[in-house]
């Protein structure tokens, strides 16, 4: 008898062995493998495995695909730093969540425990580990466990492709529009690259408030595309200088809000077009990392200048919540798995319109 149990032990421990699952692994700079990779113990206390159905992309990714020199990480490194799934499991001491539930994660592994964390302002904990996708492994994996007070529930009607997009594209926009720049409906806002995921979600959120949209694109199609999404006026960078066109559009008056993320080829002509203390809220540098200030201007003018990075689980809540009542992301397009660097690709030659979603 005792020998049969051994035989049977020895099995399960030579299946589970053999067992492996799909994992996006960078491992050099703008080199990514889908590697089989053995997947994860059975959650802990307090913890949820996620079977990751769909993974947004974000301009994180693109920065960590190329190789950032001053990044604490070591390769290979599972890639994903937003994504939603389905609990496929729990463990010991888990009540709020159960099997079959779908989910989002917060992708950063806060503490939990300091000031900022325990008044909900999770993207100031003092203590944060690290970011998922960037400098651990992230979520572009089958399965992965995560602690459950980082998991938020998806509203009936969402979908795992719409709800990928909450946890930083939605809910950082959130964060930049509504906690730092304190939009209010009736005001005039600024978004410059109308076309990104973040522009096209600032656009959206800000329209369903009331708000009067300028924003910026490259092209005449994605001039039409933004217009179709309730822009107010379109301005094609490219064509035509935006600062110009704002004080005309505002009679000289200029916005209330400046919505950035570009960097340096926009940051100082977004803060020319705010009105006397307007506000710039920036979460992004995709054109470089420095630029030369004004600081007459700044005073004078009474700028205020948020930098806004990341958001707060509430933002991921509230972000669900707009879904759920119909103001769903702009999808540029879907991708499989294993063309996961086509997405990258295309986000970094910046021809898209919305979000790339890459889908299990
Ligand atoms: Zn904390």
């Amino acid at each position: 008898m005792t020998g049969v149990v051994d035989t049977a032990i020895g099995e399960t421990a030579d299946a589970a062995a053999q067992r492996t699952m799909r994992a996006l692994t960078l491992v050099a700079d703008r080199k990514i493998e889908l590697r089989d990779v053995p997947p994860p113990l059975p959650p802990a206390a307090n913890e949820v495995q996620i079977a990751i159905k769909a993974i947004g992309l974000n301009h994180i990714d693109v920065w960590g695909w190329r190789g950032m020199a001053f990044a604490k990480r070591t390769l290979p490194l599972v890639v994903g730093v937003e994504a939603a799934g389905e609990i496929a499991a729990v463990g010991p001491g888990v009540s709020a969540c159960k099997n079959g539930d779908r989910v989002v994660a917060y992708g950063a592994l806060t503490c939990g425990a300091c000031k900022a964390c325990r008044e909900g302002r999770d993207n100031l904990c003092e203590n944060v580990a690290s970011i998922m996708g960037f400098h651990i492994d992230g979520f572009a994996r089958d399965l992965v466990n995560m602690p459950t007070r980082l998991v938020v529930p998806i509203p009936a009607g969402v979908s795992f492709r719409d709800a990928a997009c909450a946890p930083v594209a939605f809910g950082t926009v959130q964060h930049m529009l509504f906690d730092n720049a304190k939009l209010e409906p009736g005001e005039t806002i600024l978004v410059q690259a109308g076309g990104s995921g973040i522009g096209t979600s600032a656009i959206k959120m800000a329209k369903a408030i009331g708000c009067t949209v300028i924003t910026t694109v490259g092209d005449d199609a994605k001039a039409g595309q933004a217009k179709a999404l309730g822009a107010d006026h379109v301005i094609n960078y490219r064509t035509e200088r935006f600062e110009g066109v704002v004080r005309k559009l505002t009679g000289k008056k200029g916005v209330d809000v400046a919505f950035e993320h570009v960097g340096p080829d926009t940051f100082n002509g977004s803060l020319l077009c705010l009105k006397r203390g307007g506000r710039l809220v920036t979460c992004g540098s995709t054109s470089g990392q420095s630029i030369t200030l004004n600081l007459f201007q700044l005073y004078l003018q009474q700028y205020r200048i948020f930098g806004s990075f990341g958001c707060s689980i509430r933002n991921i809540r509230e972000s669900l919540a707009k879904m759920a009542a119909g103001l769903l992301p702009v999808i540029d397009t879907e991708v499989p798995l294993a063309a996961f660097e086509r997405g990258l690709d295309r986000l970094e030659s910046r021809q898209v319109f919305g979000k790339i979603i890459v889908m299990f």
